[in-house]
């Protein structure tokens, strides 16, 4: 893999960092182990992965894409490390992603965009481009992503590989730089169902330093998979989101999506429709809890703590702490700053920020009535299949519009996959499938996914 990197990357840039030796270190003491007699210590041991950015390693620099964090090296290794590395999995380097972890095409990097191996004159999908395109191009056949709002399952859409957003709370954040607090999840991503079932189960787990974490046990997403794989869904109930079903969706996503759900039919599954009116204002009510809670997250980068630190020698703090975020931050972080604070300035917090949370709870609401009839919900991943490279950067909307179908799961905490769906009539570019289910039901998208791939 590293070769492949070395032969590659140059073109894709889908790696920020590549730690050549501690990967070999790391395999060649599975290699050891097994050895001396010694049991492997997972499933995985030996096969290496791709870390994207935002998970802090004490080895290597973490940047979240930004220059605000450039050749900033952590003190701490993330709960999410530690656990790769207890489990033998050699972490090949860090991967490319829009600046912590804002976008949808890794276009807000500030260290050039990752191109999508597909086609390289288009985007990989965001913010977690980089892991999907390490997977895409052969660099690594598993990789560690984020989702806030879509960032493992669009890329993995338009990559045409796998990528899950485990339920809200069971992979630790912490060492997972923040984004936005409530909405963040780590998560795997892989080039089959089952692959990324076993990276699942490796990162899931209570973690008493994360607060938000939930003390349960981790689903069993493997043998899920392996019991999805026989292909059979007899008495698995499916819904399709009405509302995610759209004519201004791309047309060959919504033929290669009928085309799935045709398929699940056949594979025994009863499909319904199903509707959740409040889906609609998702991107809304998100485009304001996600910038709010940035604003707060982010103030943390005030040029005494960490990285960078823009100072004349005749500055004030507060013209240091003003200089070096100007400098640090790139365009779509500051947008969602200044939005996020006239958000939740007192005077617009109860029109903007809190309409916003009675909106996300109306969606959960919408997710819990269609569960008393489905086990899982299905929508597209994406409206769009992969467009060019710098055709949305100047629109932040139609930028956010690629985020419809993900929005809601994030709002919710609940769990959802993309799976690949085959080409698209219209244009030959790869097309995900949604699988979405409730909170602690992650093995559910592992059934159906591994039975639909
Ligand atoms: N594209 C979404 C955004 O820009 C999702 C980001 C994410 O999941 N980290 O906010």
């Amino acid at each position: 893999h590293l070769d492949r990197i070395a032969a590659v990357d140059g073109e894709i840039n889908a790696f920020l960092h590549v730690a050549g030796e501690q990967a070999l270190s790391a395999a060649k003491s599975v290699d050891d182990a097994i050895g001396s007699g010694q049991a492997p210590a997972s499933a995985l041991a030996g096969v290496p992965l791709a870390l994207k950015d935002v998970f802090t390693t004490t080895d290597m620099p973490t940047t979240c894409g930004s220059k605000i964090l450039d050749g900033w090296v952590s003190p701490y290794d993330a709960t999410l490390t530690t656990k790769l590395r207890e489990a033998g999995i050699p972490v090949l380097g860090k991967t490319n992603m829009d600046e912590f972890a804002m976008g949808s095409s890794t276009e807000n990097s500030a260290y050039g965009p990752t191109r999508n191996p597909w086609d390289t004159t288009r985007i990989p999908g965001g913010s977690g481009g980089g892991s999907a395109a390490a997977l895409a191009s052969n660099q690594a056949p598993l990789a560690i992503g984020t989702d806030t709002g879509g960032s493992i399952r669009q890329p993995a859409a338009v990559t045409a590989t796998v990528g899950t957003k485990p339920t809200y709370g069971t992979v630790s954040r912490f060492g997972l730089v923040a984004c936005a607090s409530s909405l963040d999840q780590g998560g795997p991503c892989g080039r089959s169902v089952l692959d990324t079932a076993l990276l699942h189960e490796v990162i899931a787990g209570h973690d008493p330093r994360d607060s938000t974490s939930v003390n349960a046990p981790v689903r069993p997403v493997v043998e899920a998979a392996r019991h999805g794989a026989s292909g059979d869904l007899k008495g698995v109930r499916v819904g399709v989101v009405k509302e995610l079903h759209s004519e201004s969706y791309q047309p060959g996503v919504i033929a290669s999506f009928d085309a799935a759900v045709a398929q699940l039919t056949e594979l025994g599954a009863e499909v319904v429709e199903v509707s959740c009116p409040n889906f609609l204002h998702a991107l809304a009510a998100y485009y304001l809890i996600l910038p709010s809670e940035v604003s707060s997250n982010l103030a943390r980068f005030d040029a005494m703590r960490y990285g960078m630190r823009v100072d004349d020698g005749n500055m004030s703090a507060d013209q240091v702490m003003a200089a070096t975020r100007a400098a640090g931050f790139g365009k779509e972080v500051k947008r969602r700053i200044m939005i996020g604070t006239y958000a939740l300035s007192s005077g617009y917090y109860d029109a903007y920020y809190g309409s916003a949370l009675k909106v996300r709870t109306l969606i959960a609401r919408d997710f819990d009535k269609a569960y008393e009839s489905v086990d899982v919900l299905v929508s597209p991943t994406s409206p769009f299949t992969p467009w060019k490279l710098g055709e949305k950067v100047n629109d932040p909307l139609a930028m956010y519009l690629s985020d419809l179908c993900t929005l809601p799961t994030n709002l919710a905490g609940h769990c959802a996959m993309s799976v690949p769906s085959g080409l698209s009539a219209d244009d030959g570019l790869p097309v995900g499938l949604q699988i979405m289910a409730p909170a602690m039901a992650d093995e559910r998208l592992y059934r159906v996914g591994a039975a639909y791939e």
